[in-house]
């Protein structure tokens, strides 16, 4: 076994982004916030989180009954359960997965478990909505600690979208001369339902890192211009590989009129960006890349397309989690890689592959802080109420969102090359 995220920040806290990550989340869940490890610029919405509600009794027991009770728990609930672990998840909780991959894959996964009655999604809180969106009526999702949300997601509230798309409708109306709408909204999969349900009302389509340029080709078949939320870097080099100048693409920031842009702007827009950025992804440099270079000649460089668009174009590829993975695959023996993603998945890479050399470019330990706040004390406890009969941490999606949202989903799948 590889050392854990966990272990490294016990054991190098000055290579750490927060040493205080490495504490229980139950000692800071209570606080609102994105918590230690969040970058101190994310701009955070009120409230964002909810606190954790882990019994004391969960909070003070040691790591080796944890792990003893989830292995009993996963015996006795055996086909009723499907554990699902994102790339991103810690180690200590992601050994108990039964798929593990990236938020749609596993979405999708859990339908494969068809006599499960419940799925317990080791990711984050939109993770958990769109399994219970796809998942049957009868089926549970349960998100061991609610307060895993993330930081990306509630960057782009119902609201304020709302209130953009009115400004935009009252510059435009719904259609434009042309015939085709005059903005098609674009939310990608690290949403809340409620984007994915506004996408699904407004003609709008949902997108993953993976197929952001098909969703995007739709799109611009559709609209004069594209509304995309909440990340503006995904949209941003997605776009700009498509050949669209980034002169065509004003940011829209919700505390503004009009986003803070004149309406010259908007008029030549064909991408609107939303002003949300993932805190993990945007920690990626240029120098980073640069350094990576020149300690290791012909290192080959990948990123994940939410790192800013220098870093992107300073990279020798670009791509989803899953692209990453393929990129490593593909790569030969005595290769050495550096990867801008989050370091969970990069530790995982390079334990899978020591053959290799494979790195992460931030030479900072700083996993997805809200994610890692599904604490193997979480995973036990809500694993114990299920061999008792009782459902907690449910995540519930209103009947109406989830259908309207569920539009948005299957607008994505029939634009997808079959
Ligand atoms: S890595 Fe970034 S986008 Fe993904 S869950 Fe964490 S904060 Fe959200």
């Amino acid at each position: 076994m590889t050392t854990s995220v966990n272990e490294l920040i016990v054991a190098q806290p000055s290579q750490s982004c927060d040493v205080e990550l490495a504490k229980g989340p139950w000692e800071f869940d209570a606080v609102p916030g994105y918590g230690p490890g969040a970058s101190e610029l994310d701009v955070i919405p009120e409230p964002v989180t909810r606190p954790g509600q882990l019994p004391a009794a969960y909070q003070r027991m040691a790591d080796d009954e944890l792990h003893a009770r989830i292995r009993a728990a996963k015996e006795a609930l055996g086909d009723r359960l499907v554990i699902l672990g994102h790339f991103y998840q810690r180690d200590e909780v992601v050994q108990y997965a039964d798929f593990v991959g990236d938020s749609f894959q596993l979405a999708n996964a859990a339908l494969t478990k068809p006599d499960a009655d419940t799925i317990v999604f080791c990711g984050v809180h939109f993770m958990a909505e769109t399994a219970d969106i796809l998942a049957r009526p009868e089926q549970h999702v349960i998100l061991p600690n609610l307060a895993a949300g993330c930081s990306m997601a509630d960057m782009a509230d119902e609201d304020s979208v709302e209130d953009c798309w009115e400004q935009l409708m009252e510059l435009y109306g719904e259609t434009a001369a042309d015939g085709r709408a005059s903005v098609i909204p674009v939310t990608y999969m690290n949403s809340s339902a409620a984007l994915k349900a506004f996408c699904g009302r407004h003609g709008g389509i949902v997108c993953t890192s993976s197929n952001a340029a098909t969703v995007l080709e739709w799109a611009f078949e559709r609209g004069q211009r594209v509304l995309f939320f909440p990340d503006q870097h995904l949209g941003r080099n997605t776009a700009k590989a498509m050949g669209v100048s980034v002169d065509d693409m004003p940011m829209w920031n919700p505390r503004k009129p009009l986003g803070g842009n004149t309406e010259a702007d908007l008029d030549k827009a064909q991408v609107i960006l939303w002003h949300g950025f993932c805190s993990v992804h945007k920690r990626f440099t240029v120098a980073q890349i640069e350094k990576a270079r020149a300690e290791h000649p012909g290192v080959k460089v990948i990123v994940h397309p939410e790192s800013p668009m220098p870093v992107v174009d300073a990279a020798d590829a670009s791509g989803s989690t899953d692209a990453i993975r393929k990129f490593v695959i593909a790569s030969q023996p005595g290769d050495t890689i550096a990867i801008g993603t989050e370091i969970n998945m990069v530790n995982r890479l390079a334990a899978e592959f020591p053959d290799r050399t494979i790195f992460c470019l931030d030479p900072v330990v700083c996993p997805c802080s809200t994610m890692y706040r599904i604490h193997p004390g979480y995973l036990a406890w809500t694993l114990d109420q299920l061999v008792e009969g009782e459902v907690v941490n449910e995540i519930v999606v209103a009947d109406d969102v989830a259908r309207d949202a569920k539009v948005a989903l299957e607008r994505m799948l029939a634009a997808l090359p079959k």
